[in-house]
């Protein structure tokens, strides 16, 4: 069984590459984020609850997260695996996810870091705003807040994920076949 994190700041590609990891492996994949959109979008007791955070670029209480993806693993109780986008964000969630993962007895096995530089991300983000109807994509303050919370509270989790022998950093500057070619012989 593979259970992978798809790790890095806003714009990195995470989304992008885990499309391509979960059509190669068919794996489930759970988009915190898009899970919120979602939510947002059919005005769930969650989607107003997260609806103040993705306004602001900042990151819903942990909780409300980590209670979204234990429905998430419940609700998927048979898959081949999955793969975790944009979650954890936190040493909370972290430790939160190892503790559900303990409990169905399927440890986290790959930490794919996706590095890409500030100002290619800003670049990023901006174009995204152009073709995406992401309100936190169009507003240069919203982006800025959202890579000071990645560096701030998420960054960290790389040393965590390092220490336990799992975290595989990978360029995700070029094309984007290569990056998945990369990933696809760190999971392979
Ligand atoms: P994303 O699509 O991953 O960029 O997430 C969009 C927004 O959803 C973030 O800016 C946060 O407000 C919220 N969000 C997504 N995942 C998490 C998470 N794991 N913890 C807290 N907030 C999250």
């Amino acid at each position: 069984m593979k259970n992978l994190i798809v790790f890095g700041a806003p714009g990195a590609g995470k989304g992008t590459q885990s499309a391509r990891i979960v059509h190669n492996h068919q794996l489930v994949h759970l988009s915190t984020g898009e899970l919120f959109r979602e939510a947002l979008k059919n005005q769930t007791p969650v989607g107003m609850e997260a609806k103040a955070y993705l306004d602001k670029g900042l990151l819903v209480p942990d909780e409300v997260v980590v209670q979204m993806i234990r429905e998430a693993l419940h609700a998927h109780a048979n898959a081949p695996g999955f793969i975790f986008d944009g979650f954890p964000r936190t040493k909370a969630q972290a430790a939160a996810l190892d503790k559900l993962l303990e409990d169905i007895k399927a440890p986290i096995t790959h930490v794919i870091l996706l590095e890409v530089p500030d100002e290619e991300l800003k670049e990023r983000l901006k174009k995204r705003a152009e073709i995406s109807a992401r309100s936190d994509d169009a507003n240069p303050n919203i982006i800025e807040k959202r890579i000071e919370v990645y560096k701030a509270e998420t960054y960290p989790l790389r040393d965590y994920y390092a220490e336990h022998g799992k975290l595989f950093v990978v360029n995700g500057v070029g094309k984007e076949d290569e990056i998945a070619q990369k990933i696809q012989a760190i999971i392979a």
